[in-house]
């Protein structure tokens, strides 16, 4: 039995399960990259298993989703919905269970590849065990996030710890974009090596419809003025800034003006609850009647809404990358997004769209008026947006990069005793 076959890699995600459905809960932009780029490295050549954790007694523990890609979740922790930040207590267990499933099929994963924090400290404890190279992304860095928060919660500490020990450790950093990268640098540690490999999107499933058929497709009146957000509901999006800024925008009395916000939500959840402020929002600002929630978008429509809209708009926070964007983009429709993060990356300002400082709803409406006011111009910028996302972020260009990355990684001797120096480091 060859127990290091070279082929064989393993993609960690164990809170972005990569076989659910996306935009509900938590579910958001790492289940959608773990799973595009696992099936994208597949096709590639390599046989990728995806490991996540079993959150329902009801979900298949393998789901196949190609002849060489396949999600695997395995038992830690209940097998129910657990908040991120209580999921690390979990990890240890998640460790064995990788373990014991390497033992029982005989395959021995040379490389894995880790997302988010929580997955770094488990790449990290197997690479106590065998020899292994690690490359790691982190979706979010708790040094930016706690940043811009007033709670900061129990785990901060340790989150802050595993981050900057992965960036130390790791053979390789990806960072999805130079801005993410700065922050890593500036934040967390100097040490350590970063490359920069986008996220990427499906370039033929967006763009694959026109506005108008579009429009027709969901009911939406061929002169409408469309103005689309999607994602989770959670405050740091800035859904609130958003809605502000239509509230003031020029066209708000404009009876052609609809603003659309998409994405799922679970009564009782924490989404819920921003949902629910949300549209408390949009009714205290008298937007209700041109105001629709269609909840969460899934394959077939999402790329219809993308199309079918004058401008996307971002208005979070801060983002390390932001798909939504790029998403948009494809689909040919300009973008006005917080001038932050990701976004200063993929959203060119006065070619593919605008960028407005976070949080500030003057800045947004007056972008999305300029936008919304030169259909010409709408029309230029939504082209040029979908010829610069075909040159820089489809899958398989995002996967080819991240295979010849994996194969040099591999080509190179490992540590001799690699538990050593994760002990170092860790200590
Ligand atoms: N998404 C979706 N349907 C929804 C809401 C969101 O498919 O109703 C997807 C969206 O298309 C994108 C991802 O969820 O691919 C969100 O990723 P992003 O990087 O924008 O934000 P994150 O959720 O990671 O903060």
């Amino acid at each position: 039995m060859d127990i290091t076959n070279k082929k064989h890699i393993a993609l960690i995600s164990v809170h972005g399960d990569p076989a659910v459905e996306i935009g509900k809960e938590e579910a958001g932009g790492q289940n959608v990259y773990v799973r595009h780029v696992g099936e994208a490295l597949a096709h590639q050549g390599w046989h990728v298993d995806m490991f996540t954790r079993a959150s329902s007694a009801e979900q298949p523990k393998i789901v196949e989703h190609g002849p060489h890609c396949r999600t695997i979740r395995l038992s830690a922790g209940p097998e129910a919905f657990v908040p991120r930040d209580e999921i690390f207590g979990y990890a240890g267990t998640f460790v064995n269970e990788l373990l014991k499933f390497q033992q029982e099929t005989g395959i021995q994963y040379p490389l894995v590849h880790t997302n988010y924090w929580i997955s770094s400290w488990v790449g990290m404890q197997l690479k106590k065990h065998q020899p292994l190279k690690q490359v790691h992304t982190y979706h979010s860095l708790g040094a930016v996030k706690y940043k811009s928060i007033t709670t900061i919660p129990m785990i901060a500490t340790t989150r802050l710890s595993v981050e900057k020990t992965v960036l130390e450790t790791a053979e390789r950093i990806v960072a999805t974009s130079p801005q993410e990268q700065e922050h890593m640098r500036s934040l967390v540690s100097t040490k350590g090596n970063i490359d920069i490999i986008p996220c990427g999107t499906d370039i033929q499933r967006f763009g694959s419809i026109d506005k108008q058929a579009a429009r027709a497709a969901l009911g939406i009146d061929s002169d409408a003025i469309v103005v689309f957000y999607v994602g989770r509901f959670d405050e740091r999006k800035g859904i609130e800034t958003l809605v502000r800024a239509v509230g003031q925008s020029q066209f708000r009395d404009n009876e052609k003006l609809r603003l659309v916000i998409g994405g799922g939500s679970r009564p009782g959840q924490s989404d819920g609850k921003e949902r629910d402020r949300i549209e408390g929002i949009v009714a205290e600002l008298g937007l209700s009647n041109i105001t629709s929630f269609p909840g969460r978008l899934g394959d077939t429509t999402l790329p219809a809404y993308y199309a079918a809209a004058d401008v996307c708009v971002v208005p979070s926070h801060y983002e390390p990358f932001g798909l939504v964007a790029i998403e948009a983009m494809a689909s040919g429709t300009p973008v006005v997004a917080s001038d932050v993060g990701g976004l200063q990356f993929t959203v060119v300002p006065e070619q593919t769209g605008l960028l407005a400082p976070a949080k500030d709803e003057a800045a947004f409406a007056a972008a999305i008026d300029r936008i919304i006011s030169n259909p010409e111009w709408r029309n230029q910028l939504g082209a040029a947006a979908r010829t610069r996302v075909e040159s820089k972020f489809s899958w398989d260009g995002v996967a080819h990069q991240l295979s010849d990355l994996y194969t040099t990684l591999l080509e190179k001797p490992a540590l001799e005793k690699p538990a050593k120096v994760l002990a170092q480091a860790s200590a």
